[in-house]
């Protein structure tokens, strides 16, 4: 028979015997052990002895039952209430959501009884939270004994793992989702400045002269901001949604394209000549000015770019090849738009 708070309380469980003494009730018998998966199918008259060993123990809302920052000695099978996982400290990050929620029949605890180690995620009472406390050397004395309880353990255990596997997946997910919006410009779709600036990092030196022969063009829309005046900034954005959706049509797969401000863009093409580079400048220029661009279902007059080119020198650095693009970029807005340059 199950019973006996004195038995249990003899127990040395150092930071459970800390709690408040109410917490510790003796009487097992009425736990529902056959409905728990823990106890699926498992004779529970040869664990008894073992089952007195164990002790209930009572948190409240709030309370940690796991820490990583510090050790665990038990194992804890949830009774009343219920549980959540958070990988980060929930007082410290109260904003970040539980990767999991755990409720009666499930358990916590397990793994740091099996590797020695500390937990390995924060674990904290949602509510009034009730569980059988189990020692190391009396779960182990259970799984010795019980086939049947090792075998639900390890399938709560492999629950946990897929929890942990599911939790990194989103975690690697989210991190590539952020990385996306934090060099991507979320008006055109393009890259935006900050991916350029990281790409410019990494084409340094031999990485430069790899793409050899290089050119690079900066592209400025014309008078954009009479365009914006005289139809108003959202058409404004249109436009340029427009002219980066041709960019991206017009362009060979390996060039790169970035929206570098406001209406200018910058376009890396690698593996070009200068004579090439005009020729793709040219496509682009007619390219634009050919797309109809319409405001209140009214054609909009025809939308045009400027274009400096400027060829990458054995020895030069990037920011220099920027510079000579925005010079002849000058030049072509001084010679009348709606042209291309290149750097002398
Ligand atoms: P230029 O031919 O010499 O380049 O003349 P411009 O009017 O295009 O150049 P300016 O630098 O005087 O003005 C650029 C305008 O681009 C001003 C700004 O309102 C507009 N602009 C910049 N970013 C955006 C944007 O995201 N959306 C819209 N609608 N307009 C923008
Ligand atoms: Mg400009
Ligand atoms: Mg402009």
């Amino acid at each position: 028979m199950l019973n006996g708070c004195e038995d249990m309380s003899t127990n040395v469980f150092a930071n459970i015997a800390e709690q408040d003494s109410g917490s510790c009730q003796g009487d097992l018998s009425y736990i529902g052990f056959g409905d728990m998966l823990l106890f699926r199918d498992v004779d529970i008259a040869p664990l008894e002895t073992l089952l007195e060993r164990c002790r209930l123990v009572s948190f409240v809302a709030g309370d940690l039952l796991l820490d990583p920052s510090k050790g665990n000695e038990f194992f804890y099978l949830i009774l009343d209430g219920g549980v959540s996982i958070y990988l980060d400290n929930p007082s410290d990050k109260p904003e970040d959501k539980a990767i999991a929620m755990l409720s009666v029949g499930e358990c916590v605890g397990e793994m740091s009884m099996f590797d020695g180690k500390n937990p390995s995620a924060f674990v904290q009472a949602n509510d009034s939270v009730r569980v059988l406390a189990m020692d190391n050397s009396t779960l182990w004395e259970m799984i010795d004994l019980s086939h049947g309880l090792a075998r639900n353990l390890l399938y709560l255990l492999s629950k946990k793992v897929r929890m942990g596997n599911g939790a990194v997946t989103d975690s690697i997910q989210r991190q590539e989702k952020h990385k996306k919006a934090a060099t991507c410009d979320s008006l055109t779709g393009l890259h935006n400045r900050r991916w350029l600036d990281e790409l410019l990092l990494r084409l340094k030196g031999k990485a430069l002269g790899d793409l050899s022969p290089l050119c690079l063009m900066m592209l400025d829309i014309d008078h954009f901001k009479k365009f914006n005046d005289n139809y108003g900034h959202q058409t404004g954005d249109e436009v340029l949604k427009k002219v980066a959706s041709v960019m991206q049509y017009r362009l060979r797969p390996n060039d790169m394209v970035c929206r570098y401000g406001g209406e200018e863009f910058i376009v890396i093409l690698p593996s070009s000549s200068m004579a090439a580079a005009k020729r793709i400048a040219e496509r682009l220029r007619e390219g634009i000015e050919e797309e109809s661009m319409m405001h209140n279902n009214l054609p909009l007059s025809p939308v045009t770019i400027s274009i400096g080119i400027a060829q990458w020198e054995e020895g030069q650095q990037i920011d220099q090849l920027i510079a000579d693009a925005d010079a002849a970029l000058y030049q072509a807005k001084a010679q009348g738009r709606n042209q291309y340059c290149c750097a002398s």
